[in-house]
């Protein structure tokens, strides 16, 4: 069946090079659209003009009106978050696309699952709007709406389901978690949990029976399973890559009785305690202190990696590795090891990123000044499979 499109182009001034670049992008639907023999084209709309006031664009409200009127299956666009600069009319203009299912091409690519990314639309929106001025409300809002429409973090979260804007608890994984939550609280390990949901069998969130350490932590310290929720830890700042960030410039809100809760607040709490006192009472200073000495942590077992110096055969050059303290006795046997040069180099680029000044004599654990942006900047390092989860200590 033929589908119809359309394309939308918003130009945002009456400069002459807008409207050269205006012109490019009509140009470029046309003979996109109309040399597609699957396609029946409604319309090729463009405005010039301020995304701000939709009432000076004509042309996007007759848009608008024949999406209303379910009039066509696909819209075209160079970037559907600048549609409109007004945030409210580009969510309302999202739910418009949703309703009637349409299905966008965003600078040539298609979303099909624009319900589901709705949650960073609506995040980046506000924050595009307000720039330089967050208005904390309006996040707090966006961040409700995320979540009445089944946000987009319950989908992943173990134990519930969200289909059609209802959180659901999954009877079976809510069992597991129950489970994971008195083991500890009998005085079971993250690893020895982990190794006793994969000796019976139990299916994981991918449909596997593979557990670690750190699924086990991860679910033992999610404050969603008792029904609340504090947000966004992360946005999406980037819709394109829809690379998602650590929330760590907007004020955090708690909401409560957000969604059915799986573990009571008593032993949700009892656990966090036990969590924070087998932490401090795990402690032991060594010798051989470096750096990184007990900040990277296993994400397969939880034990703490250790640096091993491997020489060549004439002894002429030192190799340093980091591995799973538990690997050589067998107990772990998938984590991964890796080079410290290369680790530092994760870390350099990552510091980097947060725009911290980084200067160094040598890529070593033992040079000063690395030493001294570990110390002060590094909260911990986790790795699980083959990634390197660095977190920052703001
Ligand atoms: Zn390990």
């Amino acid at each position: 069946m033929k589908k119809r499109v359309a394309a939308y182009c918003r130009i945002s001034s009456n400069s002459k090079e807008q409207q050269t670049s205006g012109d490019a992008q009509v140009m470029y639907y046309i003979n996109l659209l109309y040399n597609n023999d699957d396609y029946i084209v409604i319309g090729i709309f463009y405005d010039v003009g301020s995304g701000l006031r939709t009432k000076n664009r004509k042309n996007y409200l007759k848009l608008k009106n024949i999406i209303e009127n379910n009039g066509i299956d696909i819209l075209f666009c160079k970037s559907l978050a600048r549609i409109s600069r007004d945030s409210l009319e580009l969510i309302k203009f999202i739910r418009l696309l949703i309703e009637n299912d349409v299905v966008v091409n965003e600078g040539g690519k298609m979303i099909y699952d624009l319900k589901d990314k709705m949650f960073n639309y609506e995040i980046y929106a506000v924050i595009y709007q307000w720039e330089s001025q967050i208005k904390s409300d309006a996040i707090k809002w966006a961040y409700k709406r995320g979540f009445e429409n089944g946000s987009v973090y319950m989908t992943n979260l173990y134990g519930y389901s969200s289909k059609n804007n209802n959180i659901k608890i999954i009877e079976y994984q809510a069992n597991i978690v129950k489970e994971a939550f008195s083991l500890y609280l009998e005085g079971m390990s993250e690893y020895e949990i982990a190794k006793s949901f994969e000796n019976r069998g139990y299916i994981n969130k991918s449909g596997k029976t593979s557990w670690s350490y750190l699924k086990i932590r991860d679910m033992l310290t999610n404050e969603k399973y008792i029904g609340q929720t504090i947000g966004p830890k992360t946005y999406c700042k980037d819709i394109i890559t829809g690379k998602r960030y650590v929330n760590d410039c907007f004020n955090q809100y708690l909401l409560e009785g957000s969604h059915p809760q799986i573990i009571s607040k008593t032993i949700f709490d009892e656990v966090q305690r036990k969590i924070k006192d087998n932490k401090t009472n795990g402690y032991r200073k060594r010798k051989d202190e470096t750096a990184l000495a007990r900040k990277i942590i296993c994400g397969e077992c939880g034990a703490f990696y250790i640096r091993k110096t491997y020489l060549n055969r004439d002894k002429s050059v030192r190799t340093y590795m980091w591995k799973c303290s538990k690997a050589n006795k067998k107990q772990c046997e998938k984590s991964m090891s890796f080079h410290e040069a290369y680790i530092i180099d994760k870390i350099i680029e990552f510091l980097k990123n947060k725009n911290c000044k980084v200067v160094y004599e040598e890529k070593s654990v033992k040079d000063e000044n690395i030493k001294y942006l570990i110390d002060k900047y590094i909260e911990k390092i986790e790795i699980n499979e083959s990634s390197i989860i660095i977190f920052f200590r703001g």
